[in-house]
């Protein structure tokens, strides 16, 4: 595996590739790396000829410095699990190769950003977007794979590369979880042990919630989540919506597949977000 810290070192050895006829699979991460980002990686593997993936901890779609300085930063064990999961190129730039001048651009997202975590992370999905523009400028791939674990991010960067026309085929990849449940994020490794057990309770609302949707309300499912949660100490839910799969807008009733409860709470001081397909 190469390491690259420029977009022009990783530009030079893409052009070889695809000149050779490569098909570019990438996929970005802000590192701390765990198995759901590997899973990423290994169906890039699968369906490509060539694997980049990125880590870049974008300082301009974290809205609370706290976050982000305290973001867990894993370089050695990231740069292990890569290699043994067979990904080509590791592209981890500086914040100067990335933003060299400021990025004043402010993104239309078709109001998919002004719901759930658009509330409390207002700019978080701006910044986001400029990113990931930024990223696929730079790699230029045929595919570009992201987790459902953030559901909301998927929804916007599909939107985003459909409303700019990019080439690119935004592949979304199935949450990967702890064996209790606990959905894998790189904030897991802040929590401690009492925090840590708690957190399962979120996994476990939204499940609930799967398995009640045929015979319950959404006002009922909503009412159940608060009271089983609200049993927590060291849980805060900022909140938990049942919401149209594609627009993102809350529902009063659930469609099969076509409809998905997100939960974003506090466990402690470390912020969480799952999802469930319904
Ligand atoms: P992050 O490093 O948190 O920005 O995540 C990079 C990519 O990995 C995003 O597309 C995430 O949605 C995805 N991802 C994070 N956690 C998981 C998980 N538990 N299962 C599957 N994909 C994930």
């Amino acid at each position: 595996m190469q390491e690259t810290f420029t977009i022009a070192q990783l530009q030079e050895i893409i052009l070889n590739h695809k000149k050779a006829g490569k098909t570019i699979g990438f996929v970005p991460t802000m590192g701390a790396l765990h198995a759901g980002h590997i899973s990423l990686i290994n169906k890039a593997r699968a369906e490509n000829n060539f694997v980049v993936c990125s880590i870049f901890i974008n300082p301009t779609q974290f809205n609370d410095q706290n976050d982000l300085i305290k973001y867990p930063r894993t370089p050695e064990l990231d740069k292990q699990l890569l290699l043994n999961a067979g990904c080509d190129i590791l592209f981890s730039p500086t914040v100067n190769e990335m933003y060299p001048v400021k990025d004043e651009r402010i993104f239309d997202l078709g109001g998919l950003d002004k719901v759930m975590e658009g509330v409390y992370r207002p700019g978080h999905f701006n910044g986001v977007v400029q990113i990931v523009l930024k990223l696929f400028d730079a790699v230029k791939p045929n595919r570009a794979y992201f987790g459902k674990k953030d559901f909301q991010q998927l929804a916007i960067i599909k939107y985003i590369t459909k409303q700019l026309n990019l080439p690119i085929q935004i592949i979304p990849c199935e949450t990967i979880r702890e064996e209790d449940g606990l959905a894998m994020s790189s904030r897991n490794i802040r929590l401690n042990s009492v925090e840590r057990n708690q957190a399962i309770q979120l996994s476990k609302a939204l499940f609930f919630v799967k398995e009640n949707a045929p015979h319950l309300s959404v006002k009922e499912l909503k009412q159940k989540v608060n009271e089983m949660l609200s049993c927590y100490d060291l849980i805060k839910t900022e909140y938990f919506e049942i919401a149209d799969s594609e627009t993102l807008q809350p529902v009063d009733t659930v469609t099969p597949d076509k409809t998905v409860a997100c939960i974003a709470a506090y466990v402690g001081n470390v912020r969480l977000i799952d999802n469930i397909s319904l």
